[in-house]
């Protein structure tokens, strides 16, 4: 080997050191798999332009012009038939193509809309709503797409001033922010703000307790903006350990539950597909915490552990998928215990055998949160996926048998 190949060789392994900016000395185990390694240093994003379009010659008009819309461009195709353009905030991302408009009309009529997406592929089945708030999934009958197809076709019958349609429910942090100033009434809760998003927006967390605040409990949810269902799950399992029930009161007279219900605002109120404004999937950021949501979501763990003398016993973060899915750790963080997890999976399933979760044992050197609960925290934890289409019926229901189950198992170990 020359002298030129070496100080190239050793110039690559030094940048490469210096590639990453470690604020935080994170233990983590060797890495093996290359494909575990993410740069999440920032990079940048591209926000739509929002605006108005008009159809004059059909009377049509749409626009992405409220928070959680994606709408990059939009022309007639024919007479009856409207492209509607929707674009990732940078690429290459995540195939989870998010995208929401309003469309409304002079007069009542039946049009199609044909979503085309630029590095997508049809993932979420159109909703409805009249009010932004209450939505209908598209009728079967008028949607002509399948799953993976490039582009997607639907017909919608405009009847009102103006519709919503949507990929899944628009639930924005403005909603998110209602619903934790109605938690936080009840004397137990209380409301913090843990930091703030790329773009300014406050980090909520919602403090759940009537304990002396050793034992914690970790919910987290919403670092994917796409990922709704998932967060209705949280809802109805938050909801459920603050409810005035005998198992409640004293799952709370043991347990502090930490809940930070949307940790990506900025890409949820800008409809991103799956970053934050950072351009970065935050489900990556939990080695090197790059992006201020993570850092400041750790910051106040960590805060809260050295202040109160707590130890995480159980971390939950909530996300969305293809299906109904427990990725948990293989490797027991606590080797003398059974793991929690699996005693927790199968009460959940033993009651919704028709909509179980796969429990799926996975590796402790991603970059997600679970691997930080695990190398850090030295808690077990999992990532709760629930199906982009699980029934919404279900998804409450289950939610709640959720947090009962794990409030009865963590009431019941003897070594937490
Ligand atoms: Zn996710």
């Amino acid at each position: 080997m020359n002298i030129t190949k070496i100080i190239i060789i050793l110039f690559l392994n030094f940048s490469f050191l210096f590639s990453y900016s470690q604020p935080v000395n994170v233990p983590w185990p060797e890495i093996v798999d290359s494909s575990d390694l993410v740069d999440t240093r920032s990079k940048p994003v591209e926000y739509q332009v929002k605006q108005i379009f008009r159809f004059p010659e059909t009377g049509i008009s749409a626009d992405n012009m409220f928070p959680g819309a994606r709408l990059n461009d939009m022309f007639m195709i024919n007479d009856s038939t409207l492209q509607v353009q929707i674009l990732p905030e940078n690429y290459p991302v995540n195939m989870s193509p998010w995208y929401a408009f309003r469309i409304w009309s002079e007069t009542t009529q039946t049009i199609y809309l044909k979503l085309c997406y630029k590095h997508g592929q049809h993932r979420y089945w159109p909703k409805l709503s009249n009010d932004n708030i209450h939505w209908m999934p598209v009728d079967s009958s008028d949607h002509f797409s399948e799953p993976g197809d490039t582009s997607a076709l639907f017909r919608v019958h405009i009847i009102h001033d103006t519709v919503w349609i949507s990929a899944q429910e628009n639930i924005t942090s403005d909603i998110c922010k209602q619903w934790i100033n109605k938690l936080g009434e009840k004397q137990f809760i209380s409301k913090h703000t843990i930091g703030y998003s790329t773009l300014g927006r406050p980090l909520y967390g919602l403090s759940i307790s009537e304990s002396d605040g050793k034992k914690l409990l970790v919910i987290l949810s919403r670092q994917h903006p796409p990922e709704v269902t998932g967060y209705k799950e949280m809802m109805a399992f938050v909801e459920t350990i603050s409810e005035n029930t005998r198992l409640a009161r004293r799952f709370r007279k043991k347990f502090e539950t930490i809940v930070v219900p949307m940790m990506n605002p900025d890409g949820v109120d800008n409809g991103f597909w799956r970053n934050n404004a950072g351009g970065i999937d935050m489900n990556r950021d939990w080695r090197y915490f790059n992006q201020p949501e993570t850092y400041a979501f750790r910051k106040y763990i960590l805060k809260k552990i050295k202040k109160q003398n707590a130890r995480v016993c159980f971390g939950v973060d909530f996300h969305s998928t293809q299906e109904d899915i427990f990725y948990y750790s293989k490797k027991n963080v606590n080797p003398d215990k059974e793991i929690i997890t699996l005693k927790w999976v199968n009460a959940i399933n033993k009651r919704f055998p028709d909509n179980s979760f796969n429990p799926e044992p996975t590796g402790i050197t991603s970059q997600v949160s679970k691997n930080w609960f695990y190398n850090e925290i030295k808690a077990e934890s999992i990532t709760y996926e629930v199906g982009d289409n699980t029934p919404r019926d279900i998804i409450k229901k289950r939610g709640k048998e959720a947090a009962r189950q794990l409030m009865k198992i963590l009431l019941k170990e003897k070594k937490l």
